[in-house]
């Protein structure tokens, strides 16, 4: 997988603004060459050394496994050593402060130490005093940060989130799963993991709980506070944290916890990853979780105006004489380009070939690890004739109350949310008869931009003349950028069908049909900024 493991790497270094020792009353010798921490494994242990960045190396070492690092601000930290593992030391023998440069660098440096301790304990099966949370610095270490940066932006914008609270299929969905099901939260200790504006948290004290902890990373926190303390009926029951699930600490285990993680494709922006990590830091053993189960649900889907469209995009790039200049030679590329883009629509259930199959993730069981690699065997069985443009996919999340059981669902069809639908469009279309099988697999790999790239393929066996010998597959792939998806929302968007009617008794692919704008799909969306990592939730 593609995440960087920072534990795999041997040397870390990590320049400091100063560092004194604790026992003397004076500084250390200010040194003409910065001073820096460096760890290592070079003595055979983990080591961590304090020495100018050049000229001669008269340093301290630490060993990583006996020493404690403390904060005592955003840059200023102090180092503890009990003395060497083999100098059968057992006091605190020594100790540095340390400055930092800023806050950023001082984070990096705890991440680092954590890491580093984590990995001697491991290893030499010695267990320190307080064990350190291999969760602390997970996010930071799989999610680059500008990406970070841009995202918790996004979410700290108060459109943002009332784009969110605007959709009343989402938001009304909650309440009800919540009210509905208000013996699971009277008297209980609930967290909202990403709490954002802090819905959740006051439609969780709306049911009765004891005590909400509303844990935001984004600028959001300072907003959800304001709203919280504008309902104190409420509010009196909530507190807001600010920081990341990852990180924060809180003062009790919760009997709940309710979130609102799901992205495009139900996995991305990977706060599904955050949702997992608060269960196992901060959920009692068999607490429950709202949303409690999601599912994948993917078919095949032929669309025409579609294909052509995205094709369409690239013939800007077949001119011969564009100012004199010959811009064939990106064709291929700028092809290629479009195609890699799911395109986010809402469509019309008709234009699903067969009947969908799905993929389940419990969130109550499932390792954070799991959602790195996300493999899908597709199989499907056509219900029609007709070309097959690639693979639409949708989700829904389960709320799995005591008194009731409610499903939001993302489906085609049924009424929009700001999710909407996506679909993944093969450059090479499929061929494929009534009644004829459909297999490939979709395989889904977690990039440090907080999305997926998303590789497709589907394959038939080819009809006609040498199909019985078997194994002549007509195949055609894709990879494609979760991050980046085309936003189709300027287009007409398709109608909406009757509820009860099943997507399969509709297959009629000839016969598409693009009408006017109806009340349900018709909604336009804000496109977020590209490359935001923070499409919509
Ligand atoms: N719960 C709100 C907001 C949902 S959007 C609602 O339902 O309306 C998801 C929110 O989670 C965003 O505000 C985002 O900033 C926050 N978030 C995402 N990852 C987080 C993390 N690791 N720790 C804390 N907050 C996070």
């Amino acid at each position: 997988m593609e995440v960087p493991q920072v534990q795999k790497q041997k040397q870390h270094q990590y320049t400091l603004a100063s560092v004194s020792t604790i026992v003397s009353s004076s500084s250390s010798e200010p040194s003409a060459s910065p001073i820096v921490a460096r760890f290592s494994s070079d003595s055979g242990f983990a080591e961590l050394r304090f020495e100018p960045e050049s000229g001669p190396k008269v340093a301290t070492g630490y060993d990583v496994r006996t020493t404690q690092l403390f904060k005592l601000s955003p840059i200023q930290s102090i180092c503890i050593s009990e003395g060497s593992e083999k100098s059968e030391e057992k006091t605190y023998s020594s100790g540095v402060t340390i400055q930092f440069r800023n806050e950023e660098e001082s984070r990096a440096f705890h991440c680092a130490f954590e890491q580093w301790k984590e990995e001697a304990v491991v290893q030499g099966s010695h267990l320190p005093n307080g064990v350190v949370s291999s969760s602390k610095c997970k996010f930071d270490d799989k999610i680059e940060a500008s990406s970070a940066k841009m995202y918790f932006h996004y979410y700290g914008q108060l459109l943002h989130q009332q784009n969110m609270l605007q959709d009343y299929v989402r938001t009304g969905t909650y309440y009800a799963a919540v009210i509905e099901n208000r013996a699971d939260f009277v008297g209980r200790v609930v967290v909202d993991v990403g709490a954002g504006s802090g819905i959740l948290s006051l439609f969780a004290a709306q049911a009765g709980a004891r005590h909400v902890y509303a844990v935001e990373a984004s600028e959001m926190a300072e907003y959800a506070r304001k709203l919280i303390a504008g309902n104190p009926s409420l509010g009196e029951r909530i507190t807001v944290i600010k920081g990341k699930v990852e990180e924060v600490e809180l003062p009790e285990k919760a009997d709940i916890l309710i979130s609102e993680p799901m992205g495009t494709l139900l996995v991305n922006e990977r706060m599904l990853e955050s949702y997992v990590i608060a269960r196992d830091r901060f959920l009692v053993p068999n607490g429950k979780m709202f949303p409690t189960v999601g599912r994948i649900h993917m078919a095949p889907f032929t669309d025409e105006y579609l294909y052509v469209e995205i094709a369409n995009k690239a013939l800007f790039w077949q001119q011969q004489n564009y100012y004199g200049v010959d811009l064939t030679p990106l064709h291929g590329t700028a092809f290629q380009g479009y195609f890699s883009q799911p395109v986010v629509d809402a469509f019309d259930p008709r234009l699903l070939v067969a009947p969908a199959i799905s993929h389940m993730i419990n969130f109550t069981t499932i390792k954070e690890e799991d959602l790195y690699e996300i493999d899908i065997p597709l199989k499907f069985t056509a219900s029609v004739g007709t070309r097959i443009h690639g693979l639409a996919c949708w989700f829904d999340v389960l709320f799995n109350g005591s008194t009731v059981q409610r499903w939001l669902t993302t489906s085609p069809g049924a009424p929009t949310t700001h999710w909407y639908q996506l679909r993944c469009v093969l450059s090479q279309p499929l061929y494929v008869m009534p009644g004829q099988e459909i297999t490939g697999q979709l395989h889904m790999i977690a990039h440090n931009a907080q999305s997926y790239t998303i590789h497709l393929t589907m394959s038939v066996k080819m009809w006609g003349a040498g199909a019985e010998q078997g194994g002549i597959l007509q195949t055609s792939s894709c990879k494609l950028d979760l991050k980046e998806p085309y936003y189709r929302m300027s287009q007409p968007q398709a109608y909406s069908v009757a509820q009860d009617q099943q997507p399969h008794q509709l297959l009629q692919t000839q016969d598409i049909q693009i009408l006017s704008q109806d009340e349900e799909g018709s909604e336009f969306i804000q496109q977020p900024p590209k490359g935001s990592g923070a499409e919509l939730h």
